[in-house]
């Protein structure tokens, strides 16, 4: 029996009962390791319209259209109109990847800086939309060394000098003789490797973010988290003060949601999610977005936020508890396709 098909079986067993109300002794005595994750998952998104985006698709549940919900690589980046989220924090990007940008009096700090045409296609164009100067950014913090989020640095490093921020493992990976190839790469797009599309090239290097430093700027310190995915891999996680209508709260970003490939890779990447977890709880951590606002839904949250009157909540506000659930979703769903693996399985349950 598929996971899935299990747990169909289990919502018939409950009826209407919450999963987040479903006690391990509902689960049969044999019940796999991956049909316990999911569970898990699944309770941790409980009915959050938000967080069951994140479950289904870094659990590969089945969509509507009888496949897996398993979009990442093929989310189409359609233009999200820029928005201003918190007082001091605005999404600028696409509905595949984009940019957070942190505001204070005396410049912004960027995170990540999306593909290499994006500053002057997308981000120097929403960042006027909004009436901001792109010439402030002052930093840009990179989560990881994708091109989907490191390919504009370059762009902002030569023409305001803005500092470049990631950590050592990322400045390697974009500096190696392999990722300056891709320059020389005279291909037409269509045939070029995905990850060096839209590839404009590497900053040189600048700073290097490690676990437990800070970047303060006009009063606003954003903390610097080491969160690898792999055991060679680098990858920053933040947590930075926001404020929503004048009342502060504590934003985080989460930088790697992609689930690496070996058992070893995913083990380092849910240590890295757990310690994280551990580190938002103590820092109070009630808003939580990644760079892929398909993962996290961000693309669903702007467009409720756009609708936005006097007296509703701000949808990126979802408390410290749903904020934990968020990444425990991350963690769970990494166990799920572990566990499939483990039984012979593919990532999204069918035998291979
Ligand atoms: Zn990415």
């Amino acid at each position: 029996m598929k996971p899935h098909d299990f747990v169909l079986s289990a919502t018939l067993l409950l009826g209407s009962v919450d999963y987040s109300q479903a006690a391990d002794n509902t689960l049969p005595a044999n019940a796999s390791a991956s049909d316990l994750a999911l569970e898990n998952a699944r309770g941790l998104a409980g009915n959050d319209r938000y967080l069951k985006i994140t479950e289904a698709l870094q659990c590969h549940e089945i969509g509507p259209d009888g496949k897996p919900v398993d979009a990442g690589s093929e989310v189409v980046n359609v233009a999200v109109p820029p928005t201003q989220v918190f007082d001091n924090l605005y999404y600028i990007g696409g509905t595949r990847t984009g940019s957070w940008l942190l505001t204070t009096p005396e410049g912004y700090i960027m995170i990540d800086s999306m593909y290499g045409n994006s500053p002057e296609t997308v981000t120097i164009p929403g960042m006027k939309a909004l009436g901001l100067d792109p010439a402030k950014i002052k930093y840009i913090m990179i989560t990881h060394a994708g091109p989907d989020h490191v390919g504009g640095a370059k762009y902002f490093q030569e023409k305001y000098g803005t500092r470049i921020l990631m950590s050592q493992p990322d400045w390697d990976a974009i500096l190696s003789p392999q990722v300056a190839s891709w320059m020389l790469d005279t291909r037409p797009k269509s045939e070029r490797p995905l990850q060096e599309r839209d590839w404009a090239g590497s900053p040189v290097i600048d700073m290097v973010g490690k676990e437990g430093d800070t970047i303060t700027l006009g009063g606003t310190t954003v903390r610097i988290f080491f969160t690898p995915r792999r055991a060679d891999g680098g990858g920053l996680s933040y947590i930075a003060p926001v404020f929503d209508q004048g009342k502060p709260h504590v934003w985080a970003t989460y930088g790697n949601t992609g689930v690496p490939t070996s058992v070893a890779d995913r083990t380092i990447h849910r240590a890295s999610i757990q310690r994280f977890q551990h580190e938002m709880k103590l820092a109070k951590v009630d808003a939580i977005t990644s760079s892929h606002p398909f993962v996290d839904g961000s693309n669903l949250r702007i467009s409720v936020l756009q609708k936005r009157e006097p007296g509703m909540a701000n949808p990126f506000l979802i408390g410290r508890d749903t904020a934990q659930n968020y990444l425990g979703i991350l963690d769970e769903c990494t166990a799920v396709v572990m566990g499939r693996n483990a039984a012979g399985l593919d990532d999204n349950g069918a035998p291979r």
